[in-house]
């Protein structure tokens, strides 16, 4: 990933080097699609939930989130933020949150609407083992005249108590001779300019950037994936170099080959050397039995939740929910629920639904019926891997919906009646009085437990419209007894 910043800086080498994107055009995903920014959510990928990493297992993790829900203004971010290793989630929340104010003085708030715009950061865990970290984000910044998709990994070094960038896998001696090797390996694909790369591999700042995303194989080779960035040029790809372990092993700096060994072989755990890792608890409130209300006979309203689970945001939520034995839906998103399994287990076990709201938030309507499948299918199965079972619904983020997404899925789509805007206010009063002012007997209301302020303002809600006769049910209790 690149900052808007640093894109202008580096825009000479950049667009030579957009010469060499035409090479990956045969790359699945390609298209800069927000359901191709992981290489995960990827047509033809596999419904395994987590896949080398499981993020569940890295304690006191934190995902930042941010999104809308407003297709004027479409955009969601996340990276994920682990004890320890405070220097390299400051640099990710640097680039997120650069990037997402662009997006937004740029998008949301003049009069044009977002024409089709739509901002996706999404991230993935390479490593998470032993004293190494490493997290890929990948941000589809989709504007009309074209399409951005960049990818940039950052890593961890628990040892040094550094934040490495991607370069320093490689030792500062065999630099030349790995520079020399991938331009090499440059120069033989299709349409790849050797003026261009002598250019963009020369200087330090902007090999550095260019050089941005780099990975080790399960077998220990290095795979360096060139990107275009946010250029506004239709055809974004990327091209792939790896070189294999016996290749690549002789050039790792210490810190590479200890990054290559946790790859290959990843240890039980990942200590980085945190003074302390706060887990919140998950609330351990067990919903007794089925519900009963009849929603014929009295007043009912179906609070939603999207985009969570969020620590420590969901616990708070599920306890007060639990004080008033109000049920709710929660439209959790695939990356947040494989990071949280252990909320959305709680959120199941006090008689809450658990819906589908995709694996990273993507217009789905953009995508093709495969990569709706992928998005929805993977969210599904996480879930499923968290609560047993899989759920039946699914809300579209955005509300943006087709016919085709709704042929690409089995699950049944919600909506909403009421529209809070929490997302956009963070305003814990403001969001009571929208619900309580706005919303009449069996309304869905939108929520979004990834926001403090949304999650303050339940205790309100639940206790005005209590006193009013309503009843808090689930959205496939209340379509059942309708
Ligand atoms: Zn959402």
């Amino acid at each position: 990933m690149r900052t808007h910043a640093r894109t202008h800086a580096l825009l000479p080498s950049l667009l030579l080097l957009g010469a060499l994107t035409f090479t990956a055009a045969c790359a699945p995903g390609s298209n800069g699609a927000p359901g191709a920014a992981s290489s995960d959510a990827r047509p033809g990928a596999t419904t395994s939930p987590t896949r080398g990493v499981d993020p569940s297992r890295i304690k006191g993790l934190q995902i930042v989130n941010d999104s809308s829900e407003h297709s004027s203004c479409p955009f969601a971010t996340s990276y994920p933020e682990v004890p320890g290793a405070e220097a390299m989630t400051a640099a990710m929340r640097k680039d997120v949150e650069q990037r997402l104010a662009t997006f937004r003085s740029g998008v949301c708030e003049g009069d044009q609407g977002s024409a089709g715009r739509e901002l996706n950061i999404s991230h993935r865990f390479l490593v998470a083992s032993g004293d190494v970290l490493g997290v890929r984000l990948t941000t589809a910044d989709q504007s009309g005249a074209g399409s951005g998709l960049s990818s940039r990994t950052y890593w961890y070094d628990g040892a040094d108590r550094a934040h490495s960038p991607a370069v320093a896998l490689v030792s500062d001696g065999a630099r030349d001779a790995f520079l020399t090797a991938l331009k090499d390996q440059l120069t033989g694909r299709e349409g790849v300019d050797a003026t261009a790369l002598e250019g963009a591999f020369s200087a330090p700042d902007a090999r550095a950037t260019v050089l941005d995303d780099m990975a080790f194989t399960a077998d220990g080779g290095l795979k360096v994936t060139v990107d275009r960035g946010d250029m506004g040029v239709p055809a974004a790809g990327e091209i792939v170099v790896t070189f294999s372990a016996k290749t690549v092993t002789p050039w790792l700096s210490a810190f590479g080959e200890r990054a290559q060994r946790q790859t290959v072989a990843p240890g039980r755990s990942l200590d980085l050397g945190a003074s302390s890792t706060p887990v919140p608890a998950a609330p351990t409130h067990t919903a007794s039995g089925d519900d009963d209300t009849d929603c014929k006979r009295v007043k009912c309203l179906a609070l939603t939740f999207d985009d969570g689970p969020a620590a420590p945001e969901t616990a708070t939520l599920l306890t007060h929910l639990a004080r008033y034995e109000a049920r709710a839906t929660f439209f959790t998103v695939g990356q947040n629920v494989a990071a949280h399994r252990e909320l959305v287990r709680a959120e199941a076990r006090a008689g809450h639904e658990i819906g589908n709201h995709s694996w990273n938030h993507p217009d789905l309507t953009k995508l093709t019926p495969a990569q709706v499948a992928s998005q929805l299918n993977r969210t599904s199965a996480a879930v499923k891997a968290a609560t047993g079972k899989e759920p039946t619904l699914f809300r579209p983020p955005y509300g943006a919906i087709n016919a085709q997404v709704k042929a690409a899925t089995t699950l049944s789509p919600v909506l909403w009646d009421v529209d809070t805007e929490d997302w956009k206010y963070r305003d814990a009063a403001k969001v009571a009085r929208a619900v309580i002012d706005k919303a009449q007997r069996n309304d869905v209301v939108l929520l979004h437990d990834i926001h403090p302020t949304s999650v303050a303002a339940v205790p309100e809600i639940l206790r005005t419209l209590t006193a009013r006769g309503y009843h808090f049910v689930t959205v496939s209790h209340l379509r059942a007894t309708l």
